[in-house]
Parts: structure tokens; C-alpha cells; sequence
């Protein structure tokens, strides 16, 4: 099969023939439809989350089982999935006490060392980010990565779920729990940031206020639910915030992953508000609190992986609001692209110029 190998930073994409194992034991072997192109992507692109060369990145994988291993008894072939490429194992503390995105037993859904590798290039092993990968024609996983879908859901805005909406979504109702009534701030009108707008009006806030620095971008925010918006190149985003909230809000969120949004992020708050973040700041990056500002006020700053998922719960949660129209998928997709065209859905990412490309695959 083919698949987009990434070989170094500044180094363009390039696709080679990939050798891909049969599924044994609890794997699923897929055949890619879709998979959409996010920003961790291009970070580990840029340089900006080191990875060891060379790897197949993408995790937003959604396509047909193909092959199931001997034990694997939830999925047959010609079922339709997506698959989150960061396996949790199901039996650790963590996955046993409700936070799965934090398993600390990731090896037990993996093969061994002395087995044959998933994945090989040129006869070495090869891996994605994690256990799968998104820009390839198929993968292989543990079957704990697979959530099913109705086969009449588009696959493009499927795939969307796996890692970008997610995240958004998961960090508005699992790591902040954003109640009715409240108003909030998103940072960065991207994948994740209009994920947790569209999950703020789901919650019910009062107000919604999106933060970015491109106009487009803020116009599809007023669209999927921001009841406001702050265009940060023009103005003092936090001064902003303030009057429109009346003082600060309640949540924010920080979906750009840059020091001064980070900052910004726990300035607007209210007294008692949550800032929570998802955007990745460059390893080594600090940020800047006031002590006094959080402890009179007793605000709080809170990390947020993966909108704190437990996917086999979550992803068919959303699906349900997106089949109910509650969640808008359609807008978030801005291109289709061709495997080949991933060198392109990087530069038109970096520029602004899309939300998300979805690569898709012949059938
Ligand atoms: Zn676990
Ligand atoms: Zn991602």
C-alpha cells in the first residue's frame, strides 16, 4: 500500500510503497476513505513536535474493515470506522478510573518487539504518531483504536471526530464541563477552536466569544454559534473580552497554542474562571501567571489532552448530535485533497487559508 512518508523538518512529504501486515489476535486491518489533515501534523512538520524520522503521521483516519484478527469479535469486514491512533488498553488505573486518553498501558495494545512490525518500509519497521496512520491507504490496529459508524454518514466529516472535534468538544464538555448560562472564550478559530464553540452553544453558554486574527475564520465562528467576536490583529483581545462579558468570562479556551494566547487566556477570566489549555506551545515554551490575579480570584489553569476523551463514549455522543443537525460538520471541511496533495493541505494550513483538508482515497 502507499502512504505519505515524512523523512525531516523542511523536508517536502513523499509517498512510498509501504509493506502492511495481515490483523492477528484483537487487530482491525482498515482500507482509508478519509483522513483529515491537523495542525499536530504539520507541528511535527515544522519541527515544532520533534518526532524520529522517518514516521507516517495523520490521525484522523475514518474507512472499511477489510480483515479482522481471530479475536476480534465487535467489528467484521465492510463495517465503517474511525479510529482514534492512540489506543488506550481498557484495564489500567487510568482507563479503569474514567480517563482513557491517560493510559499508562498503550505497549499491551501494541505487538511485541520480537514479532513482526505492522508496518515496514524498505524492510525496517515504520510507525505513525502513535499506532496507526491517517496518510496511508490502510492501517493496522488494536481494535480498541475503532468506533463504528452508520455506513450513510459522510466519511470526510466523520474522520473529523477523531482527533480535531474531539478535542474541541471533549475540552467544553469532559475537561471544563461548561455549564448553561455561562459565557465563554475560545482562542483560535480553528478545527479545535470551532469544535468548542459549537460545543459552548450545544452547553448552553450565554455568550460566546471567538478570538482569532483571520476574518474569514471569525465569520464561520458567528456561524456555528459564537454570539461574538474579537479580531485579535486590531484590538486588545482581553480588553475586549472583558467589556463584552461584563469583567471576564467564565471559560476559556486556548486552541492557538502561542504564549501570548496563553496568557491572554487566563487574563480575561472571571473571578473563579477556568482556563483551560489544548493549543501546544514549542517544547520549552513558558508562560507568564500573575499569583495574585489566580489566587484572589481563585481562578484556575487546567491542561487538557485529547478534550479529556473516553472515545468509545464520547465519538458515538457526537455522531448523534452531528445526525441531529446540533453539530455542524459540513462547515469545518474547506478542501478534499489526494494523498499527493498533502505537501499543499500543509501550506494552505500554515497560510490560514482552510479549517481542513480531507484527503480522500479511491475506492
Ligand atoms: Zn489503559
Ligand atoms: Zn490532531
Amino acid at each position: 500500500m502507499k502512504a505519505a512518508v515524512f523523512y525531516g523538518v523542511g523536508k517536502p512529504l513523499q509517498i512510498e510503497e509501504i509493506d502492511i501486515d495481515d490483523p492477528h489476535g484483537r487487530e482491525v486491518l482498515v482500507r482509508m476513505v478519509a483522513s483529515g489533515v491537523c495542525h499536530s501534523d504539520l507541528h511535527v512538520v515544522e519541527g515544532k513536535m520533534p518526532f524520529p524520522a522517518p514516521i507516517i503521521l495523520g490521525h484522523e483516519p475514518a474507512g472499511i474493515v477489510e480483515k479482522v484478527g481471530e479475536q476480534v469479535t465487535d467489528f467484521a469486514p465492510g463495517d465503517h470506522v474511525i479510529a482514534r491512533v492512540t489506543v488506550y488498553c481498557g484495564s489500567c488505573t487510568m482507563c479503569v478510573s474514567g480517563a482513557p486518553n491517560q493510559c499508562i498501558n498503550r505497549v499491551s495494545t501494541q505487538r511485541k518487539p520480537n514479532e513482526r512490525p505492522r508496518m515496514m518500509l524498505n524492510g525496517k519497521k515504520i510507525t505513525g504518531l502513535a499506532d496507526g496512520a491517517g496518510f496511508a491507504e490502510k492501517m493496522l490496529l488494536h481494535e480498541n483504536a475503532l468506533v463504528k459508524i452508520d455506513p450513510d454518514i459522510p466519511m470526510d466529516k466523520a474522520s473529523l471526530l477523531a482527533c480535531g472535534v474531539m478535542t474541541g468538544a471533549g475540552a467544553v464538555f469532559n475537561t471544563a464541563k461548561v455549564q448553561p448560562g455561562t459565557t465563554v472564550a475560545v482562542f483560535g478559530a480553528g478545527g479545535i477552536g470551532l469544535s468548542a464553540i459549537q460545543a459552548a452553544r450545544i452547553a448552553g453558554a450565554r455568550r460566546i466569544i471567538a478570538v482569532d486574527i483571520a476574518e474569514n475564520k471569525l465569520a464561520i465562528a458567528r456561524r456555528l454559534g459564537a454570539t461574538h467576536s474579537v479580531d485579535a490583529s486590531s484590538t486588545d483581545a482581553v480588553e475586549e473580552i472583558r467589556k463584552i462579558s461584563g469583567g471576564g468570562v467564565d471559560y476559556s479556551f486556548e486552541a492557538v497554542g502561542t504564549k501570548q494566547t496563553a496568557e491572554a487566556a487566563i487574563q480575561c477570566l472571571a473571578v473563579r474562571g477556568t482556563a483551560t489549555l489544548i493549543g501546544l506551545l514549542p517544547a520549552g515554551q513558558s508562560v507568564e501567571i500573575q499569583p495574585g490575579f489566580v489566587i484572589s480570584g481563585e481562578r484556575r489553569v487546567q491542561g487538557c489532552l485529547s478534550g479529556s476523551t473516553r472515545w468509545r463514549i464520547d465519538a458515538p455522543r457526537l455522531i448523534e448530535l452531528y445526525q441531529q443537525g446540533r453539530l455542524n460538520l459540513d462547515d469545518m471541511v474547506s478542501r478534499h485533497g489526494r494523498l499527493e496533495d498533502l505537501n499543499e493541505a500543509f501550506r494552505a494550513m500554515k497560510a490560514g487559508e482552510v479549517v481542513r483538508t480531507i484527503l480522500m482515497f479511491p475506492q
